[in-house]
């Protein structure tokens, strides 16, 4: 039994449902991120796990925060980051988030009236804040056009606007693009930084400043269904040395920084629950499990989409949705499948289904059934208010192989 299969049936004792996280895993994925990217810092995205011992664990290894909320500001000084390794980036902060979160972390405006409400707060304070922007480019991930977004401010408005309006409290000096998570292929995410490093080059023209940092946000993505193949990142460390080596030689003093948030944890987690009923209806073999759409809801919604999607393999909505067989679904057991089962939940509504006729070992009352995928927008995305039921606990084995609640 492996160390993820034994502590999975140790909890399973005593538990019904519950969130697995193996450190091993996120070790594992984050050196391949330094290996990959020797010239770069991380910033771990928050919000897709912000378990405690996750935080600890990943800013161990000397990750930096993106936060997405001032809760999520708040929570990496707990951690222990200092103010200068967090980087907190979110539409619609108020100004109520911006006087508090002002000297705990690095603001990103994401638009232009959020960068006078930062000077109207910096000058209040009677201080002088370093901030950064958000920027909405002329391109796109895939090197098209650029197109509207809700986040940033556009590249075509952002220089006019800190030429007409100098802000004499808010000193400039970063950038943060993010267009899209989820990416496997490696040429396209190469092209983008490329990208990304030309436009900090005309920032930099057109500011008149020197950055303190670039931050090229995340993208990087993990195989989900058995058919993703994953990203190659000995071909993407090739393709992208040279861009960052050649940007790190000009700019020495600027941090490159990339947001992980799905690479770093994802795949760390796994989602267990057990077999509560078993039944069969008109020839169809149910077996009701223990908090599923209240437990992990991505599967369950990938497959609602999917049902009313009239393509087969429906576009992806990060982070809710992406792709059918988001998940792989483990029985620990040796025998073969042998029998087409349905997995419904305990919910009071027909939505409640994780899986419609699938192979699987026999399985009785009492099983255990684990999915994967669960370290990241997992947890943290799952209405457990749902139904009043017990929400599923969380878990982390550390390297050590000690299990934390
Ligand atoms: C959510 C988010 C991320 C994390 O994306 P992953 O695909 O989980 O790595 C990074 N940056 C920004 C700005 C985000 O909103």
């Amino acid at each position: 039994m492996n160390r993820i299969t034994s502590a999975v049936h140790s909890l399973a004792q005593t538990r019904g449902s519950f969130y697995l996280y193996d450190e091993r895993s996120i070790f594992r994925h984050i050196d391949l991120l330094k290996e990959t990217f020797p010239q770069a810092r991380f910033l771990y995205s928050i919000k897709c796990n912000s378990n405690p011992h996750i935080l600890q664990s990943v800013f161990s290894l000397g990750l930096g925060a993106d936060a997405a909320s001032l809760g999520e500001v708040l929570a990496a000084g707990k951690a222990g980051l200092s103010p200068d390794q967090i980087y907190y980036s979110a539409p619609g902060k108020t100004s109520e988030d911006i006087r508090r979160s002002m000297s705990e972390a690095t603001l990103i405006a994401d638009s232009t009236g959020e960068l006078l409400r930062i000077q109207a707060a910096a000058e209040e304070a009677g201080k002088v804040v370093h901030a950064g922007v958000r920027i909405n480019p002329d391109f796109s991930f895939g090197g098209g056009t650029g197109t509207s977004s809700k986040f940033g401010i556009d590249e075509s408005q952002v220089y006019e606007f800190l030429a007409e309006n100098p802000l004499k409290n808010v000193v400039i000096d970063g950038i943060h693009v993010h267009l899209k998570s989820q990416e496997l292929r490696f040429d396209v995410l190469s092209e983008y930084y490329r990208n990304v490093f030309r436009l900090a080059e005309a920032f930099e023209a057109a500011a008149g400043c020197q950055l303190r940092f670039l931050n090229l946000g995340s993208g990087i993505g993990i195989p989900y269904s058995p058919t993703d193949r994953p990203l190659d990142f000995e071909a993407l460390k090739n393709t992208a040395a040279e861009l960052f080596d050649s940007f790190r030689a000009s700019h020495p003093d600027t941090v490159i920084f990339i947001e992980t948030g799905r690479f770093a944890v994802g795949k760390s987690g796994y989602y267990v629950t057990r077999v509560l009923d078993r039944k069969i209806s008109r020839g169809k073999t149910f077996l009701i499990l223990e908090n599923t759409l209240n437990g992990f809801l991505r599967p369950v919604l990938a497959r609602l989409i999917c049902r009313y999607s009239p393509d087969l393999s429906p576009e992806g909505c990060e982070p809710l949705f992406t792709c059918r067989d988001e998940c792989e679904i483990l029985t620990f057991r040796e025998e073969p499948p042998t029998e087409r089962v349905t997995l419904a939940g305990n919910l009071c509504t027909a939505a409640d289904v994780i899986a419609e006729d699938i192979f699987l070992p026999h399985l009785e009352p009492g099983d255990i059934i684990a999915l994967t995928n669960a370290g990241s927008y997992a947890a943290a995305l799952t209405p457990f208010q749902f139904s009043s039921q017990e929400p599923p606990a969380e878990f982390f084995l550390t390297a050590g192989g000690e299990i934390l609640s």
